[in-house]
């Protein structure tokens, strides 16, 4: 991948590792009723935008600091493109805010134009190269990864040719009134901005991760979309950088601020690179199925070369443990499992509240245990999900209620989010 993130210091289980705040973040739409379109709150009492409904904010600021920013523009577009295919909004609509905001700093396409060059082949390049905020993360983000596959890039292609003919019909972006299909081609504005919007969307394809909620009960078995309640999508510069293992070091959660917060699952020496998992782990999801998901590059970490067996927990103990009885060999992972299980038990029922000397109990076992089980290691697989469980609750955001209220649509139509 040529790209990653590598430790400068060593880190034990359960350390922070990375704090940022996203460079680019906006709503998912799966649940626009829910959450705030402008900071993805929980919307308790939403308020509407008057015009196009689709998006509620949870506090007439986040609706006022919306329109003004973006939401005049992309508010008369936004129901067409979910009424088209509402995976749409998703990939679009955050690179979107972002152009928009580009153009409001520099009043017109033709000012904007003049600080950014668009070659014919999509590249874009700063001509400009004074130093400004929204400048400095455009350059930025022009250098993060846009290759998808071919299949994924017409679908994108189709999806931005869609939104920038509603931004053109619908809108006042774009200073040339009343365009007809046939002047799209000729529009030197429109071309820009299509070529600029396009790159975006492809950068975000590659790079955006997926802000949801996941509910506890069912978060440890295999993939059931219903689990999750995605909020938003967005993307950190820094974050972006992490590559992917199906037996990661480190694991993403959210703040309530929506800030990645980035903690290690296992102790990690310094120079080590910094692996964090895309989708499922190795002990989660068999391998064809993490094939599946990962279908935007072939992963190497060792549980797919050696093709590591699955555990599904915490169902697996009653199965493994007869056997494990048996061979001498396995004694230490038996040893763990028997140690491990009644703390597990009671993390997982909400025996145990959180507090410094569980945290302390759980790391400690971990660091402890990396040392004599090399994974795969049911054991090891046992703690890495109490340490999701504590981790994720003290650093993350909790979700803030069980019921299901969401529509289920196909959001995973193109595979990208
Ligand atoms: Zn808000
Ligand atoms: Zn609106
Ligand atoms: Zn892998």
């Amino acid at each position: 991948m040529g790209r990653g993130l590598f430790a400068k210091t060593n880190f034990k289980a359960g350390d922070i590792v990375l704090v940022e705040k996203p460079s680019l973040i906006g709503p998912h739409f799966a649940n626009q009723f829910i959450f705030c379109s402008y900071c993805l709150a929980v919307a308790w009492t939403g308020i509407p935008c008057e015009t196009c409904h689709d998006n509620i904010f949870c506090s007439l600021k986040c609706k006022k600091m919306a329109w003004q920013e973006y939401h005049h523009i992309d508010c008369s577009i936004t129901p067409y493109l979910i009424l088209c295919d509402p995976i749409i909004p998703v990939l679009i609509h955050t690179n979107l805010k972002f152009i928009i905001s580009l153009k409001k700093d520099y009043k017109t396409i033709d000012e904007l134009r003049s600080k950014l060059k668009i070659s014919k082949n999509d590249q874009v390049e700063i001509v400009n190269d004074r130093s400004e905020p929204k400048i400095d993360l455009f350059n930025k983000l022009m250098g993060l990864c846009c290759d998808v596959p071919v299949q994924q890039n017409l679908l994108l292609i189709v999806f931005t040719v869609k939104a920038l003919i509603c931004m053109a019909k619908y809108t006042s972006f774009f200073s040339e009134k009343d365009m007809q299909y046939n002047d799209f081609i000729k529009n030197e504005d429109f071309l820009f901005i299509g070529s600029f919007l396009l790159r975006l969307v492809k950068i975000g394809s590659v790079n955006y991760h997926t802000i949801s909620d996941t509910f506890e009960g069912n978060s440890f078995k295999h993939h059931d979309p219903s689990d999750e309640r995605f909020r938003g999508i967005c993307m950190g510069l820094i974050s972006t950088m992490t590559n992917h293992s199906c037996t990661p070091s480190i694991r993403r959660c959210f703040t309530d601020e929506m800030k990645y917060v980035f903690y290690a699952m296992e102790p990690i020496a310094s120079g080590t690179q910094l692996l964090d998992s895309y989708n499922k782990y190795f002990f989660e999801s068999p391998l064809i199925h993490r094939r599946k998901k990962n279908s935007n590059f072939v992963c190497h970490c060792m549980a797919c070369k050696k093709d590591w067996p699955l555990f599904i927990l915490p169902e697996l103990n009653d199965v493994f443990l007869d056997d494990l009885m048996k061979p001498k060999k396995y004694s230490k992972e038996l040893f763990s499992i028997m140690e491990i299980t009644p703390l597990k038990e009671k993390i997982f029922n909400d025996i145990y509240s959180i507090d410094k000397k569980l945290i302390q109990t759980v790391t400690g076992m971990m660091n402890e245990i990396v040392d004599v089980l090399p994974q795969p290691s049911i054991a090891r697989c046992m703690l890495f999900q109490m340490l999701i469980k504590i981790f994720d609750k003290f650093y993350g955001f909790i979700p803030p209620f069980e019921n299901l209220c969401s529509s289920k649509k196909n959001f995973h139509r193109t595979g990208v989010l």
